[in-house]
């Protein structure tokens, strides 16, 4: 690991602060579940390091009239647990029950969820977040059984937030603070997927924090169902959150966002239409699920991974149909 100075700032004022203009100069650090092993690996070698731990304003989760307000520094563990999490963001709670390892989920937060960098072998090893190298992407030549099934690149890894599929679904936005002041960006735009190796994968500046996620009024069945390849220390091969919007018993409209499948959340727009006016049943979740792969690009190893996110769109809306909220 390269040397670094550490700062600790108590507000957010005296944090953004310590940032800087330019990526690679200073890294904020939230639980470190991520960021140390990209120092480690040298792919980040900040200057800086400052860490957000001591910023009281980023902790909590409480009601407020635009919904649930959710610090930056809350855990995945405060999230999975959370009464009013759970009473009316059921695909939220999911999401973060889901991350495997205690640990993890009680040291990583919710702002350095939404911020992790990509897990792809690729750009772990180096390569860049393009995984380029003469000019060409690695990708669909090489091993690739991970890697996006939508999109069709240039960025061929996949988002590695278990969040923010929910989150996009749920139309949430968050809240990102620099010395100049606050903006809100809808987390549908906050993911980004990038067309060259120097651009971000999220819409995050380097001078800038994210302080906060703000998630509409609940009124609304919802539910996350992922397929892993091992409930451990792993990330999944494919999800999909639902929140559907009911009239009587039949679905006024819907939400279908795939995860790990794209270099951002996916937005199945044709499983949402398959779905208007439905009654959910095996039969129609069925159908949704495979309206929403129906545009999947698989590249040489991954198509299994068209099938795991059909069966996970179908599974998602049996459960979100059991959900309280009408
Ligand atoms: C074995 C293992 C399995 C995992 N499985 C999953 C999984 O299934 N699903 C999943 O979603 N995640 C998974 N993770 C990732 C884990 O959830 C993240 O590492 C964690 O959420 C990051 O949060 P953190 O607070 O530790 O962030 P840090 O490691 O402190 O930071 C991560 C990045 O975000 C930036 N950052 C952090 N907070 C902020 C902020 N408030 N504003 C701006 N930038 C910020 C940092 O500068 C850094 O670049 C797994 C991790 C491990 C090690």
């Amino acid at each position: 690991m390269q040397s670094f100075e550490y700062a600790n700032p108590n507000t957010v004022q005296e944090a953004v602060a310590l940032l800087s203009p330019r990526w690679g100069q200073a890294d904020i650090l939230a639980g470190g579940t991520d960021l140390i092993s990209l120092m480690k690996e040298y792919l980040h070698t900040p200057k800086r390091v400052v860490n957000i731990k001591n910023l009281e304003e980023l902790e909590g989760i409480r009601k407020t009239g635009a919904g649930l307000r959710i610090g930056a520094l809350v855990t995945m563990e405060e999230l999975a647990r959370n009464a009013d999490v759970r009473s009316g963001y059921q695909s939220l709670a999911d999401a973060a029950a889901g991350i495997p390892s205690p640990q993890i989920r009680h040291m990583g937060t919710a702002g350095g969820d939404l911020c992790q960098r990509p897990r792809c072998w690729y750009y772990r090893q180096g390569f860049g977040l393009l995984a380029m190298k003469d000019g060409k992407s690695l990708v669909p030549g090489g091993e690739n059984k991970y890697h996006a099934i939508f999109g069709g690149g240039p960025a061929y890894f996949v988002s590695a937030s278990s969040l923010g599929p929910a989150l996009v679904a749920l139309g949430a936005r968050v809240k990102l603070v620099s010395a100049k002041g606050p903006r809100e960006v809808p987390a549908a735009k906050f993911f980004v997927a990038p067309k060259d190796d120097a651009s971000r994968e999220i819409a995050l500046r380097p001078d800038e924090i994210l302080t906060e996620i703000i998630v509409p009024a609940a009124v609304v069945k919802s539910a996350t169902y992922e397929v892993r390849q091992k409930a451990a220390l792993d990330w999944p091969l494919a999800t999909a959150s639902v929140v559907l919007t009911m009239k009587g018993n039949a679905v006024a409209s819907a939400k279908v966002v795939l995860g790990h499948v794209a270099a951002t959340p996916w937005e199945a727009a044709d499983a949402e239409q398959a779905l208007a006016g439905k009654t959910i049943t095996p039969a129609t979740a069925e159908a949704a699920g495979k309206a929403a792969v129906s545009g999947a690009q698989p590249l040489s190893q991954n198509a299994y991974k068209v099938k795991l996110a059909a069966v996970a769109v179908k599974r998602a809306l049996l459960e979100a149909v059991k959900t309280s909220k009408a």
